[in-house]
């Protein structure tokens, strides 16, 4: 006989940051050296993606976007921080480990059309690999290569090699690439930089459908922010962290009409930092100092005059 069932319940502990999120990313940090040079392409960022989310990241050049996503692939590794995808911990895995990460749990697709595909394999081919490298049997294979070029809308390109097909079709055969072994991630680094912006829309469009029809969650790094315009959540990472989110969603008026409201928020992390941006530090002449106070329901910043 036990007695620990009289005990009482411990305390319950803080919840664990993004504990019911898929994508979980806790003051990450990566660091690249070359030579004496150091640069923080990652400084703390935070950021949590629910499943079956569809997230857009923006910013400049060099804030850190790439950086991110091939930290997210499991191609790179950050030098400090947390970060998990589903069960996996991106800074303590094995080898096999990220192998079996890549393989299976996210699909990547590159801005670079060229990168995402094999010059000598059509495109039912190039679906077909990651499938065979998965150990998949070659009936299976064959039926869900042919199913992912339909619902991407390139089943008329599957006998086709990258250069008999438009850049736009090489990257929809990308995403089918990606989705091959139905990760539960899809991650897309600009992948319509290098399009027009007809076919970046269809490419777009490919990408929002997969979200919906397959419930992966897509992570797409953009900077047309016509794109960026039409997902739910956009994310803006500025010198490596997370500044700012633009939420959507959609509301119906007394008309019946529907229209998209879009409302920007600042993002805190976790120790209580808020950018504030250079518009408003501008136009307030806030700098080093400011005076903070806190109102019943709000918080002010004033400058300090
Ligand atoms: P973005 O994709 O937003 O343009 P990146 O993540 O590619 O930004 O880069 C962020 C910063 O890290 C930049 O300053 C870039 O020069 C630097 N960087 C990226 N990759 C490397 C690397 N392999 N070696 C050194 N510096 C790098
Ligand atoms: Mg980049």
């Amino acid at each position: 006989m036990t007695t620990q069932l009289s005990l009482p319940e411990p305390p319950p502990k803080a919840a664990e940051f993004g504990r019911d999120s898929l994508i979980v990313c806790e003051n990450l940090v990566r660091i690249y050296q070359t030579g004496s040079i150091e640069v923080q392409a990652l400084q703390g960022l935070d950021l949590t993606v629910e499943s079956g989310e569809m997230v857009a990241v923006v910013g400049a050049s060099g804030s850190g976007k790439s950086t991110l996503l091939s930290i997210l692939a499991g191609i790179d590794a950050p030098t400090a921080g947390r970060a998990r995808v589903a069960d996996a911990d991106l800074l303590g895995m094995s080898r096999t480990d990220r192998v079996r990460y890549r393989r299976s749990t996210v699909g990547f697709v590159r801005q670079q059309t060229a990168s995402n595909l094999v010059p000598y394999l059509t495109a039912r081919q190039v679906v077909d690999l990651p499938m065979a490298a998965a150990g998949t049997p070659a009936r299976k294979r064959g039926a869900r290569s042919g199913e992912l070029l339909e619902a991407l809308g390139v089943a008329d390109c599957a006998d086709r090699r990258p250069t008999q097909m438009s850049g736009g079709q090489q990257q929809r055969v990308a995403i089918a690439v990606a989705l091959a072994n139905q990760p539960r991630v899809l991650l897309a680094d600009e992948p319509t930089g290098e399009l027009d912006t007809t076919t970046s829309a269809q490419v777009f469009e490919a990408l929002r459908h997969v979200n919906r029809e397959f419930g992966v969650t897509v992570v797409v790094v953009t900077h047309d922010a016509e794109v960026s315009g039409q997902v739910e959540r956009t994310v803006a990472i500025r010198d490596g962290r997370t500044s700012s989110e633009v939420l959507r969603r959609t509301a119906t008026a007394e008309d019946g009409g529907t229209h998209v409201i879009a409302e920007e928020y600042a993002v805190m992390d976790r120790a209580g930092r808020v950018q504030i941006p250079r518009e408003y530090r501008e136009t307030l002449e806030l700098t080093r100092r400011v005076r903070l106070a806190l109102e019943s329901d709000h918080v002010t910043i004033r400058p300090d005059a």
